[in-house]
């Protein structure tokens, strides 16, 4: 028997080991036992049923069937399954090849290669129910069946087929062998808890419901919306470590009556709801559903043992919930109920049904203060009105963007949440159809605001736009087309321009593409760190190497992966590294050190269907912290062999790993480490050749002019590319032409003084010669050592040697010391706040090439 985290849910086998290898040890069986210590219920699966797998969403478990069930060496307990795929688990580009709506409900059999299909029982949830239907069948609409899934597709990773008839038949056998042998035939399950419990759900719901056209349906989905609640608590709880998810919990916990006006907390309801509070969130997730469903909730709670020993009556329970209702009630995704009854009346059910319903829920719902009414929400609109009528005025474009068209307007004020959405036939329709979808789950690029001719024009009360993206109006014209060569020259050479080919880098291309195909192909993951001085063409060519390695993954020439960038410029905190990761890995936002124990959790439990990442992390510097722990775990994570990650690291220090960790520690880590070059003039000339496209726009001896400049300061492709820009415009608006009307040296010339005509290049000029001689010994040190950091000793070793060479007085090491302090005054070094005296160590606050540049004028 295994315990799992926390005594939870204990797995065991069914029956006696059905045969067994004696050479592989290894053990198989018929079927599963999952017991929940708390609720004390057990569920029996069998080989052949449909079960949900616990993914990385807690909402969206995935499914499967259960092929095969055994027990290895290790008395670990594995699963072999055959995996059906949701459409939003299929790639975004082949989902139209389907063209036609899919319900959300409808799963396809997933034959496509790649996915591990051998899982740890423990991740294991419950089983599922899934009908196949007939090519040519419709998905049948169910409100309530979350849970209940249909499949009549295969996708073999290229497109979708209808299944073959040996599927269909099979998968119909298996249904039918379900529900003639249900309950389950395996005498030796406990289930009689668990048919109590089941029937206790079943009252409730035929209870709840006027008109239940089909009861079993409504049981089974309880049921198993019961249970998939436990699916995000289990994750969460295997995920988090204990930590609550910010899902249903922590939306109630919100919700929650204090305790001294209640005897129950949020936590306790929570407790006393057990299964069923996720089992809103899970089975439906809008909030009119929400709603409904906990006043049906909350006027017969379920009979559930408490295990705590505290034995509230059944009375102060029903109090205490029916104030939870309140709560719930008032919460702010509330819908209208209008609206409520108006969505569930959608989903299927006839009119007296929702009639009844809604006279119940007017008889019960306490007084509750519409949203429009509230003071605070008034105030909003009409601050926002003001500023919307503002705009009207002097952008009649935007304006249709957000105000709700004519048609919206006559909308009842029950349903002034529905208005406050621009209102397009889109939204419309979505509104009717789909209606269950998540809120978060909205895009905001679905909902496109409607160019609606506006019938009056006399001003009206816009409402509040709600997920309303701000955006450029569309462009009317053109671009024009670049007038002379000049002009397309000065395009080409932008930094943004994306180039055709990266020339001169073609070696580090070849590295890194080799390093993650390798990683790829063997579902493993490792880290490249990739270090260079800025503008030598690093992230170019790592993004390079992303598009390619996608191009050959769509064409079917490598195993599709997930591809993911983070940029330690682009964020306000390193610990937001965590939260850019996990939001772009699973969607979920969550705080810094949440995110960080999730991400940990993930990357060190196997995941069935895990592709492998990559992960760009650009601009790593920027990311270091007094206790080093995000790039640590950077490096960290993808030893981990479940993780299936590839980092690709960029940064401008090379011994960034040496720094965080102590160099045994980044030995083990194995990374695998590439270094960009500084550019020379030949390369550099090249690039701009490359650039120009055989544009003739520059003398040759200005492209010789500018690459030797640069590659005598720096290396940096962006510097130069910068100048040469310059000196085009430089070019096109001076009154001295030259002769053949292109870009001659002087343009060049001057193009470069002002780049370098800074204060602090002035400032450099006006330094007394031991302040130049120590600048100069500093990137000297730099050079040596290839850090951008030194000791106050080194550089004095430095200046000693140069000032030597110049046949200069050598300073003693007060006067070294003072000189690096006045320099650290005029905030040209940076300079460590200790009395370690030449210990001290000195980084540059400007950059080497405007030293350089300074002094070599010199
Ligand atoms: P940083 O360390 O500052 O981030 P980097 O090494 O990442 O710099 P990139 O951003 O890749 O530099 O390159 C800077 C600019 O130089 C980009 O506009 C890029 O297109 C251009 N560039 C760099 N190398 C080449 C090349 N080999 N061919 C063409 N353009 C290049
Ligand atoms: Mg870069």
């Amino acid at each position: 028997m295994n315990t799992r985290q926390q005594c939870k849910r204990i797995y065991s086998w069914v029956g006696r080991a059905k045969s067994s290898d004696q050479q592989l040890k290894t053990f198989q069986y018929r079927g599963i036992s999952i017991k929940s210590e708390r609720s004390l219920t057990e569920m029996c699966i069998q080989l052949g049923e449909f079960v949900l797998v616990e993914g990385e969403n807690a909402d969206q478990p995935f499914v499967a069937k259960l092929l095969k069930l055994y027990e290895d060496g290790s008395q670990e307990k594995h699963a072999v399954v055959q995996w059906f795929s949701r459409i939003t688990e299929l790639p975004l580009n082949k989902r139209k090849l389907l063209q036609r709506e899919v319900s959300p409900q409808e799963i396809f059999l997933d034959k496509a290669p790649g996915y591990d299909t051998d899982i740890n029982v423990e991740t294991i949830i419950k089983n599922v129910k899934v009908i196949p239907l007939a090519p040519k069948e419709a998905v049948p609409v169910r409100s309530n069946g979350k849970q209940i899934f249909f499949v009549k597709e295969s996708w073999d990773g290229k497109c979708f087929k209808p299944l073959s008839p040996g599927s269909l038949s099979e998968l119909k056998e298996a249904e039918k062998n379900k529900r003639v042998g249900s309950p389950s035939p395996l005498t030796d399950c406990q289930t009689s808890d668990f048919t109590c419990s089941l029937k206790a759900e079943t009252d409730r719901v035929t209870r709840s419901t006027v008109k239940t056209k089909n009861v079993q349906m409504e049981i089974e989905s309880r049921h198993s919306a019961s249970k998939s609640s436990l699916s995000k608590e289990r994750h969460s709880q295997r995920v988090a470590n204990g930590i609550n998810t910010p899902g249903a919990r922590k939306k109630l916990q919100l919700n929650s009556p204090t305790k001294s006006r209640n005897k129950l907390t949020g936590c306790d309801v929570l407790e006393l709801l057990g299964d069923d509070c996720d089992a809103l969130e899970s089975l439906e997730p809008s909030a009119t559903k929400r709603k409904v469903t906990f006043t049906e909730i909350l006027d017969s709670p379920p009979k559930i043992s408490r295990t705590n020993g505290e034995s509230d009556s059944p009375l102060t329970i029903r109090g205490d919930w029916s104030k939870l209702a309140e709560t719930v009630r008032i919460a702010p995704y509330r819908r209208s109920q209008a609206s409520s009854l108006k969505a569930k009346n959608l989903d299927g059910k006839d009119d007296d049904t929702c009639l009844a319903e809604e006279q119940e829920l007017k008889t019960r719902s306490p007084v509750v203060i519409p949203r429009s009414h509230r003071k605070c929400v008034q105030k909003t609109t009409a601050r926002i009105a003001e500023q919307l009528h503002f705009l009207n005025i002097s952008e009649q474009d935007r304006e249709d963007d957000y105000l709700p068209s004519t048609d919206c307007s006559d909308s009842s004020s029950n349903e002034e949440e529905e208005s406050m959405v621009p209102c397009t036939p889109k939204r419309k329709m979505r509104s009717s159809t789909t209606l269950s979808t998540p809120k978060s789950l909205r895009k905001p690029s679905d909902i496109t605001p409607a160019k609606t001719p506006r019938k009056t024009p006399e001003p009206r009360t816009p409402k509040t736009p709600r997920n309303a993206t701000p955006r450029i109006p569309i462009r009317n014209q053109a671009t024009e087309k670049p007038a002379n060569v000049l002009e397309e020259a000065r395009l080409r050479l932008h930094v943004s321009t994306i180039p055709g080919s990266l020339p001169c880098r073609e070696e580090e291309f070849q590295d890194i593409y080799n390093f993650v195909e390798s990683k790829l192909i063997d579902g493993t993951g490792g880290c490249m760190y990739i270090s260079g001085v800025p503008g030598t063409g690093k992230t170019a060519t790592v993004h390079e190497v992303i598009r390619c390695l996608q191009q050959t993954a769509e064409n079917d020439g490598l195993p599709s992966f997930q591809f993911i960038e983070i940029n330690g410029m682009k964020l306000t905190d390193p610990h937001q590294a965590y939260v850019q990761i996990l939001q772009l890995l699973t969607g979920q936002k969550v705080t810094a050190t949440h995110a960080a124990e999730l991400l940990a959790k993930l990357f060190s439990t196997p995941g069935p269907k895990r592709k492998t990442t990559v992960l760009i992390v650009d601009e790593l510097d920027l990311l270091w912290t007094r206790k080093q722990d995000v790039m640590y775990n950077l490096f960290d994570w993808p030893t981990q062999k479940q993780a299936k990650l590839i980092i690709l690291a960029i940064a401008n220090t090379m011994d960034l790993p040496e720094r965080i960790m102590m160099n045994r520690v980044a030995s083990r880590l194995g990374l695998t480490r590439m270094s960009f070059q500084p550019y020379t003039y030949k390369q550099l000339q090249q690039i701009i050749s490359s650039r120009l496209n055989h544009i003739k726009a520059f003398e040759e001896d200005a492209i010789q002019l500018v690459s030797r400049k640069v590659a005598a300061l720096s290396g940096d492709a962006r510097r130069c590319l910068d100048i040469c820009r310059r000196s085009t415009e430089i070019c096109e608006f001076s009154s001295q032409k030259s002769a053949s009307g292109l870009v001659s040296m002087a343009h060049v010339m001057k193009a470069i003084d002002e780049m370098f005509s800074s204060p602090y290049i002035n400032s450099i000029r006006n330094a007394s010669l031991h302040e130049q001689m120590f600048l100069k010994a500093i990137i000297a040190e730099f050079r040596r050592s290839g850090l951008e950091e030194a000791t106050v000793q080194q550089i004095y070793h430095q200046h000693v040697a140069l000032c030597r060479i110049e046949g200069l007085q050598i300073p003693t090491v007060s006067e070294i010391m003072a000189i690096c302090s006045r320099l650290g005054a005029c905030r040209f070094l940076l300079v460590e706040s200790n009395n370690k005296y030449l210990h001290v160590r000195v980084r540059l606050n400007i950059s080497q090439d405007d030293v350089m540049y300074a002094l070599k004028q010199e």
